[in-house]
C-alpha cells in the first residue's frame, strides 16, 4: 500500500516538474503578453496616457473613456 502511495507521489512530482520545465521553455509567450498590456496609448481628447488594453479604440483613435470618445465625436461634427 505504501509503495502505491510513493509511486503516485513520484508521478505527481514528475508531472509538476515537467509543467514547470515547459513553462520555462516559453518565456517569450509570457513577456509578449506583458509587453502588449504595457503598451501605452494617449487619449485623443484629454491626452492622458493609459495601457492599450484599458483604452477605447473608436474610429482609429484611442480614448480613456467613452465620455471622451463621445465628446471628441461631438466636437468633430
Ligand atoms: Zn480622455
Amino acid at each position: 500500500m505504501l509503495r502505491i502511495i510513493l509511486i503516485a507521489l513520484a508521478i505527481y512530482c514528475i508531472i509538476r516538474l515537467l509543467n514547470r520545465y515547459r513553462t520555462s521553455l516559453n518565456p517569450s509567450e509570457k513577456s509578449n503578453a506583458n509587453a502588449s498590456s504595457l503598451n501605452m496609448v494617449q487619449c485623443a481628447h484629454c491626452g492622458v496616457h493609459l495601457p492599450v488594453n484599458e483604452s477605447f479604440l473608436i474610429h482609429g483613435q484611442y480614448f480613456c473613456c467613452t465620455e471622451h470618445a463621445q465628446a471628441s465625436r461631438n466636437r468633430a461634427e
